[in-house]
């Protein structure tokens, strides 16, 4: 046995080791769990902030490779993920959700609900617990895009959530009849809101997406204020009209103290068959809001008719074409909004105490 090879030599090694999206290293982070050392084997769990980390296979290389170096003759690197807990949900609403992030635009048809719904999905195919509250009481159509026409039976007086593609989904407009229009309003709207979510069965979660309803009028500012929000995004078309909006959507949230994880351009271009890109909507719009606002500009998503099939047919495009350019900028967009929560979460916090399994 080398005697190099200690608790203390192997946390000194880690501490060489980068979270590259956090820019803290992985002892800092107390990241490191369940060290054990047996002889010249070593093995260890590394505990990322969120399962859409799409950087686990860089950090799990670059621990293993620290370890290795002080001379160990076997690493084990073990990726678990345990979602930072903002606090907000379970202070206001009593209910085990660590974070909930909600998809606001500045106006209508921008595809806001498209990317609530897609946002949501990739969230948990990387395994994470994910619920999703269709909020937009102007044109709830989560249940569509998702091919959910009803809930489960209520459970004694707790709404069950529905099940689609791993995550679980109530939108407020199939508590009404159809047709019925939803008058609710202002401080009416702030305490159904929340007893709504305290009636909702949704046991524990890691992310609550909300797609809200557009604007920055009464329903939406009423929602987004009566949510404990841990941060939101907002999606824009490129064009500058579109932006104006999304600006006075932006300023909402920031009024309200609620963090801006990023921006979305959608519709951004369409890639024809000949390889031409046709910038249909104009150009750079979203980068520009991003920048003017210093927020972060978290991706462009191409027109793409599977996305509007997708969300007709009731199968998000990121499940019926997962290959698709448009499902992997989905999915990149997930990992940075992840990520977002995760460097707000954890901003201030870098003096925890290791655990360590002997
Ligand atoms: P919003 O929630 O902002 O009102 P939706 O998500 O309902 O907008 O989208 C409006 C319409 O545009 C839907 O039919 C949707 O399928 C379609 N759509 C949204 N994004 C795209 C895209 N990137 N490519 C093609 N169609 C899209």
């Amino acid at each position: 046995m080398t005697d190099k090879l200690t608790q203390e030599s192997i946390l000194a090694a880690l501490s060489k080791v980068q979270e590259p999206e956090l820019h803290k290293d992985l002892v800092t982070l107390n990241m490191v769990r369940n060290l054990e050392i047996a002889g010249d084997n070593v093995s260890f769990t590394v505990m990322l902030t969120t399962p859409a980390c799409p950087l686990r296979g860089q950090i799990e290389k670059e621990a293993k490779q620290a370890v290795m170096a002080l001379g160990a003759k076997s690493v084990q690197v073990k990726l678990d993920s345990d979602v930072p807990n903002d606090g907000r949900m379970r202070g206001l609403v009593n209910m085990p959700i660590r974070n909930a992030i909600a998809v606001g635009s500045g106006k209508g048809g921008v595809g806001k609900s498209t990317v609530a719904v897609n946002l949501a999905v990739a969230l948990a195919q990387t395994g994470a617990r994910v619920g999703l509250l269709d909020a937009d009481i102007y044109g709830p159509n989560i249940p569509t895009m998702l091919g959910v026409e009803k809930l489960p039976p209520p459970n004694g007086n707790k709404l069950v959530p529905a099940q689609a593609y791993g995550l679980k989904m109530i939108s407020m407009g199939l508590l009404v009849k159809p047709g019925q229009p939803l008058i609710w309003r202002g401080p009416m709207l702030n305490s159904a809101i929340r007893q709504f979510l305290g009636d909702v069965e949704w046991g524990e979660l890691d992310y609550l997406v909300v797609d809200l309803p557009p604007g920055t009028g009464d329903a939406a500012l009423s929602l987004a204020q009566a949510l404990p929000l841990s941060g939101a995004v907002i999606v824009t078309l490129p064009q500058l009209v579109s932006l104006e909006d999304a600006s006075r959507g932006l300023q909402m949230f920031r009024a309200l103290e609620v963090p801006i994880l990023g921006v979305i351009e959608n519709m951004s271009f369409l890639d024809l068959p000949d390889g031409t890109r046709m910038d249909i909507f104009g150009s750079g719009g979203g980068e520009q809001l991003a920048q003017a606002t210093g927020t972060l500009f978290l991706g462009k998503i191409p027109i793409d008719q599977n996305v509007r099939i997708g969300g007709d047919s009731g199968k998000p495009v990121i499940v019926s074409n997962p290959d698709s350019p448009v499902a992997k900028v989905l999915t990149e967009i997930a990992q940075k909004v992840a990520a977002q929560i995760s460097i707000a979460a954890l901003g201030g916090k870098n003096e925890l105490p290791i655990n360590i399994v002997e």
